[in-house]
């Protein structure tokens, strides 16, 4: 199907309700493996991570990491999941290179935890509560690189690499209930989902979530029902979207493109997608296997998993605040709209605008510079906020150097140039650049006399009265002191000399 037989996003909402289900894997931060003892440091030569165990060969037993095990309750309670009294792994039996064993050693039935919600914000401040599932513990492929063939993929391949560092790293994957009710914010509840659930991970510290480096991945569920109808549709798959962007485009393409065959009389077929960053569209993958396909049955390796009570109580008392209550507690601290919080935590400049106020500046200022000069420079840079080479107490210096008149805005963004430029710290700047207001009253007065001089109409207007005209007095100053003067300062040294009062 091309991009233009699809039907427009508003028709298709107009005859169907969108349906969703988001599959979120997370790949757990811990030293090593989920069952034996490799460690899972990125970037190692490829094979220099792996053991008899997780390359599958005969006679090697597992052994369940117990910190995965706590990042798995964690995460539960922390998605207001109910935490299994008893559960097992399972095997999730399929032939892939990529998986040694022949089977992924997952959870089936028996899930560490499930039935729990999470509540996200959308862009007006309205909460909107999706259901969990389940989350269940589950470990990594290797990964496979296609050599010779034209798009990286196995058709056309000569031949192919494995790597099997990545086999074994624990994941937890995350289920949704089917959402239902988003109707034409579909989209922005599936990315508004993902983004939660990505600072809930890193507020828990078990994972840094990154999606560009597959830490995070999302499978996007979506079907279609026609208004009034109960039951849902035939959903689609579509894979690995690896980008909150991906996710609304992925979601927003499957509704499009489902409403197109189903208003031609077709029908879904339940398949796998892919889904292609270049033109946010997808395409057809595999046929969907259903569960009796893997044979699963109970992992007999592994002893089940009876997390005592009083332990997950005790991780539950441990919790920290949420990310949404945090930041529902910020925007109040900060005194700003629901709106204004959703730039700042789509800059990425939550973190190091708290950072940035511990450091001493005010919170207006703080923002400020982030939201501004440095999400400007950012994005000019294409780069995240948090990686620009200034730190937030250097903003804050910069802020405190502004707000005791030391500097003005201007040269406050001269001085961010220094910092990002390499030259040091502020004060170093201000110092080699020479770039403190002038606040000696003899050259400031100098400056004032020869803006008069040289203006002579200007100042006849500001003499009659006019003492708006001043402020090209003053840009005169501002001009001839290469942005050094203290403006306000200037402007009552003009008006006392022209001989009026405000
Ligand atoms: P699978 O392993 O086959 O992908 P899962 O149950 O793990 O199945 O995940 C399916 C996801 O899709 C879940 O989030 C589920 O809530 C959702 N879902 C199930 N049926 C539908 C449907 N008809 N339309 C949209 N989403 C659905
Ligand atoms: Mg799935
Ligand atoms: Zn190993």
């Amino acid at each position: 199907m091309t991009v233009t037989d699809l039907v427009s996003y508003e028709d298709a909402l107009a005859s169907y309700d969108p349906v969703m289900g988001l599959e979120v894997h997370v790949e757990l931060g811990t030293k090593t493996k989920m069952f034996c003892g490799c460690a899972t440091t990125l970037g190692a030569e490829p094979n220099s991570q792996t053991c008899p165990t997780c390359l599958g060969l005969p006679g090697s037993l597992p052994v369940v990491n117990a910190t995965g095990v706590e990042s798995a309750v964690r995460i539960g309670l922390a998605l207001n999941c109910e935490i299994a009294e008893w559960c097992r792994f399972a095997r999730k039996n399929y032939f892939y290179p990529d998986m040694p064993k022949n089977f992924q050693t997952s959870q089936y039935d028996e899930p560490i935890a499930f039935d729990g919600y999470l509540d996200v914000q959308l862009a007006d401040g309205e909460v909107f509560r999706v259901g969990i599932e389940r989350a269940h513990m589950e470990e990594d492929t290797g990964k496979s690189t296609h050599i010779g063939g034209a798009t990286g993929r196995i058709h056309g391949a000569r031949h192919s690499l494995l790597d099997y560092n990545r086999a074994g790293i624990p994941l937890i994957e995350i289920v949704t209930k089917p959402i239902v009710g988003a109707g034409d914010r579909a989209p922005e509840v599936a990315r508004a989902y993902v983004a939660e659930l990505r600072e809930l991970i890193r507020a828990l510290g078990v994972s840094e979530a990154r999606m560009e480096m597959g830490q995070l991945r999302c499978d996007v569920n979506v079907s279609l029902r026609p208004h009034g109808q109960e039951a849902f549709g035939t959903r689609s798959e579509t894979k690995n979207v690896n980008s909150l962007r991906s996710v609304e485009r992925a979601v927003r393409f499957e509704i499009q493109r489902h409403a197109a065959v189903l208003g031609d009389g077709g029908t879904i077929v339940q398949e796998t997608r892919h889904f292609h960053e270049d033109n946010g569209t997808t395409t057809s993958g595999r046929v969907k296997e259903e569960a009796e396909d893997y044979r699963y049955f109970p992992e007999p390796d592994l002893v089940p998993i009876a997390p005592e009570r009083e332990w997950v109580e005790r991780l539950r008392a441990e919790l920290p605040e949420t990310p949404l209550a945090r930041r529902n507690r910020l925007r109040d601290e900060w005194g700003v709209s629901a709106h204004e919080m959703q730039s700042v935590l789509n800059a990425g400049a939550v973190e190091p605008i708290v950072a940035t106020i511990e450091a001493g500046a005010d919170a207006a200022a703080a923002r400020k510079w982030w939201l501004g000069e440095l999400a400007r420079r950012a994005n000019e840079q294409g780069v995240e906020l948090a990686s620009l080479p200034i730190t937030p107490a250097q903003v804050a210096r910069v802020a405190t150097l502004v707000a005791a008149g030391e500097l003005n805005d201007k040269l406050g963004r001269q001085v961010i140039d220094g910092v990002l430029a390499g030259e040091g710290d502020p004060d170093v700047i201000v110092e080699q650049r020479g770039l403190r207001i002038v606040k000696d009253e003899g050259a400031l007065g100098a400056a004032v006399d020869e803006a008069i001089a040289a203006n002579p109409a200007v100042a006849d207007k500001v003499r009659g009265g006019k003492t708006a005209a001043a402020g090209a007095l003053v840009g005169a100053v501002m001009k001839a002191t290469r942005g050094q003067a203290d403006a306000a300062r200037a402007r009552e040294l003009i008006l006392e000399r022209l001989g009026v009062t405000e």
